[in-house]
């Protein structure tokens, strides 16, 4: 029989009810402007009967296109590519009955946009958040504020714990309701692309907990002692929050090059080799599955508090690395 979590607990709450039992958890992206939401499903439904505690939606703020107009003129269009994020958290609560996690962003948003998508949240019963910066966008040399927006994860974790306290943008409200959000954020074990350093990334990383944020969630590794280092690091300049692994499955040959490059991350030489010398995408799909598996039952002996796996709404490799592992 399926066991379904109560719907409505905070992330921090499951970490702590598991009793240091590793939780599983995932993360999917919304499908491509004009797609249904059934890819969405199918990508969740195999999932399902390795109990996840929380499902992470991510968040994608607008690109800018050059659209070809007539007599050869270029038109500078915002085209948002994913949207649906908090439509989905909803649809998730609501079919599967397990908490979703949506990633709000600074990045396009002022404070009044997010406090209005704070306030849906609140309304939809989604009480749990993913608190990030965001990338700059593809046309930026660094990363941009809105105007009157939040140039740092930090600010945009302090904009939600006010809000918890009750206090909004507007002073004079009567009465105001306080939400009840608990607030995830990133975290980095090889540093942040674009960090001076790796203590000074950290040092960044412990003001977001200061301020208020309950877990942390790393950015993808595929060596675990890169994991085990900044855990370490991070306990020593007290962070004492949970840190939870994230992990995904290598999927193809080519990612062995853009991962790398997008995250900021290392892929030990041997499962570079490895790879390369599988003969196509399924024979490194598989030996993803086998790393990543090696990788999680390793992370469960050193009492992770969960394992967050990055699916890109593709459970098939996560659902045979959960039937080894959990
Ligand atoms: P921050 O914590 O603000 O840090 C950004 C950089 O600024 C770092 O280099 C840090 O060292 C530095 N810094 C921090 N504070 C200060 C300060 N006060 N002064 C000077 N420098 C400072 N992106 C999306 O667009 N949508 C998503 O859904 C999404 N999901 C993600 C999920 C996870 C688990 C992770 C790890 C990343 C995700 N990202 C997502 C990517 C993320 O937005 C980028 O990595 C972004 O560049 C940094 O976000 P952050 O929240 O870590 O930023």
């Amino acid at each position: 029989t399926i066991q379904y979590t109560i719907l409505k607990m905070k992330v921090a709450q499951h970490i702590e009810n598991a009793n240091g039992k590793p939780l599983f958890s995932f993360e999917i992206l919304p499908p491509l402007r004009g797609k249904g939401i059934q890819g969405i499903y199918d990508g969740i439904d195999p999932l399902i009967e390795f109990n996840p505690s929380f499902i992470n939606v991510t968040y994608h703020r607008e690109e800018y296109v050059y659209k070809k107009r007539e007599k050869g003129f270029l038109e500078k269009v915002a085209v948002k590519k994913r949207p649906g994020t908090v439509g989905i958290c909803a649809a998730i609560q609501y079919k599967y009955k397990v908490d979703a996690v949506p990633h709000i962003i600074c990045g396009g948003f002022s404070k009044e946009e997010t406090e209005n998508a704070l306030i849906d949240l609140y309304f939809l019963g989604i009480d749990n958040v993913l608190a990030l910066r965001g990338d700059s966008l593809k046309t930026e040399s660094s990363f941009t504020p809105e105007p009157n927006g939040h140039a740092y994860a930090v600010d945009l974790v302090k904009q939600i714990v006010e809000l918890n306290k009750g206090k909004y943008l507007e002073e004079d409200l009567k009465n105001p309701i306080a939400t009840n959000f608990c607030i995830g954020v990133a975290g980095y074990p090889e540093k942040h692309i674009d960090a001076v350093s790796f203590d000074q990334d950290l040092k960044y990383l412990k003001q977001k907990v200061d301020a208020g944020a309950d877990y942390i969630v790393t950015q993808m590794f595929f060596d675990n002692s890169k994991y085990f280092d900044f855990v370490q690091k991070c306990r020593e300049i007290g962070i004492n929050v949970p840190i939870i692994p994230g992990l995904k499955p290598l999927a193809t040959e080519r990612q062995l090059d853009i991962l790398p490059e997008i995250f900021h991350l290392e892929i030990p030489s041997d499962f570079v080799a490895e790879a390369r010398k599988c003969s196509n995408n399924a024979a490194v799909k598989q030996l993803g599955i086998e790393w990543a598996v090696q990788q999680g039952k390793e992370l469960i002996q050193a009492n992770v508090p969960a394992l967050h796996f990055y699916t890109m709404s593709k459970a098939k490799a996560t659902a045979a690395i959960c039937m080894q592992i959990f």
